[in-house]
């Protein structure tokens, strides 16, 4: 049978892309090479979509009309240089469900950290305000799934770089770009510029209706906007109140949100979220919400009420005055800068995994100031111990939350912090990245 509708990848974003066909008519057909949950099987089954697994059969899925590519399946496997060659569009699940998204509204949500937080704090933010709202992409539904089950005026999508790489008309009203730090580098041919050139595919359909949130203090973002003839209102964020910054700004302390016309001003003090990394997802979310008309008030309130998210710079206890704070998302070494840089303690740092090539000098100097020794959390820790043998440090080697937690707490004293903020993928050691914040919590409750 010919399918209009070739979905290749079985996960959340191409289940909710079967189902969205399904219900508007589409002959869809979904082939994974690897086996599929059973979760997911069920909700195929159920929908009497017809689905292969542990293989691609060519004959039909190169008889396809058109594709959509899981975000987790790279351009270098065989059956999509095979589409490729006989000239079958290919298009990811987000530019499938905007055809669907009828009359509203998108905020979309990039950059290599920080997505799921400022997500879920715009989200927090528009639905404070009573607005119709809906959270989904990388986090929650499918972008596709969210318009079938449960439609709303506003979408607040996470958007990845692999997503936006097949994207073609994509177009959300408010695109935020938070950052760019080298990530994902494999999927880019090792270039950074293709990368960043990914991430700033989140814009290339804006027009002057629309506008575009960039960070105005991203070397990355700074440099490449030059390049670009962007069309859409630009709205900058930064930590210095520079005299192109348009959007939000610190100024004395205070986070200074200028938007449609009226100024939020929130003392950093009373931001629920901390570290200076959410200063910058506060400005972000922030200016968002204007330009959506959520009224200064409620924003403020909102900023200092939103409950921080789970394994994030996430505070477990304290014990005996040595608080354990659960950073285990930190996957990289970006994200491990802003953590220790949020740090108020001295800290012992729980580091390792499985390095993605991080370049440990970019937190040597925090290190210096700020820890006191290093727990090394991995199967293999020669990476950590060779980037910081100069430094003048108890480095330790644990392979378990549990001694890891018991190792660091034996090395602490009261006042002390106890940091999880990894730099590296969990897979060594642990299933993901939940379940490494997971383990460390139970191990820290059992001390
Ligand atoms: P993402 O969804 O992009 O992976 P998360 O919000 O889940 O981002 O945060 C991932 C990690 O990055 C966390 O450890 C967090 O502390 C850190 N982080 C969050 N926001 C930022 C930011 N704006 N810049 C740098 N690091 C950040």
């Amino acid at each position: 049978m010919k399918y209009q509708l070739v979905i290749l990848g079985s996960g959340e974003s191409g289940v909710g892309a079967a189902l969205l066909a399904q219900a508007q008519g589409i002959s869809v057909f979904v082939s994974d090479a690897s086996l599929l949950k059973d979760v997911y099987k069920k909700e195929l089954h159920q929908a009497g979509i017809l689905f292969e697994e542990g293989k691609h059969t060519e004959e039909i899925i190169l008889d396809a009309q058109e594709i959509i590519k899981s975000p987790g399946i790279p351009d270098t496997v065989e059956i999509i240089k095979k589409v490729k060659e006989k000239n079958i569009p290919i298009i990811s699940e987000i530019e499938f469900a905007y055809r669907y998204k009828g009359d509203s509204k998108i905020v979309a949500i990039t950059g290599s950290n920080g997505k799921t937080t400022s997500t879920n704090l715009t989200y927090h933010i528009f639905k404070e305000a009573g607005l119709s709202v809906s959270m989904c992409g990388n986090v929650g539904n499918s972008f596709a799934k969210q318009i079938l089950v449960a439609p709303t005026d506003w979408y607040i999508v996470e958007v990845s770089s692999f997503q936006l790489d097949d994207i073609k008309s994509f177009r959300p009203n408010i695109a935020v770009l938070l950052n760019i730090t080298p990530d994902h580098l494999d999927r880019y041919n090792y270039k950074f510029e293709n990368y960043i050139e990914s991430k700033f595919k989140i814009a290339m359909n804006l027009t002057q209706d629309d506008c575009f949130i960039i960070c105005a203090d991203d070397e990355a973002i700074n440099n490449h906007i030059q390049n670009i003839q962007t069309k859409p209102q630009i709205i900058t964020f930064s930590m210095d109140k520079k005299l192109d910054t348009t959007g939000a700004y610190v100024q004395e302390n205070n986070l200074v949100i200028d938007a449609n016309g009226e100024l939020t001003t929130i003392p950093l003090s009373e931001l629920s979220l901390p570290g200076k990394h959410n200063v910058y997802n506060s400005m972000a979310s922030g200016i968002s919400a204007r330009k959506a008309e959520v009224r200064s008030e409620k924003l403020r309130e909102c900023l200092g009420n939103f409950t921080s998210l789970e394994h994030r710079l996430e505070t477990v206890l304290s014990i005996r005055g040595v608080e354990f704070i659960n950073d285990s998302k930190a996957t990289n070494i970006n994200s491990v800068w802003f953590a220790l840089e949020s740090m108020k303690k001295p800290t012992i740092l729980i580091l390792g995994g499985v390095d993605k090539g991080n370049d440990y000098t970019i937190i040597e100097e925090l290190v210096v100031a700020k820890v006191k020794a290093i727990v090394c959390l991995g199967a293999d820790n020669t990476i950590i111990h060779n980037a910081f043998k100069h430094c003048n440090l108890q480095i330790i080697d644990t392979t378990s939350a549990v001694d890891a937690v018991e190792k660091a707490y034996q090395l602490s004293e009261p006042g002390d912090a106890v940091l999880l903020s990894p730099a590296c993928a969990s897979f060594d050691l642990f299933q993901n990245y939940e379940d490494r914040g997971q383990q460390f919590k139970e191990a820290v409750r059992k001390l």
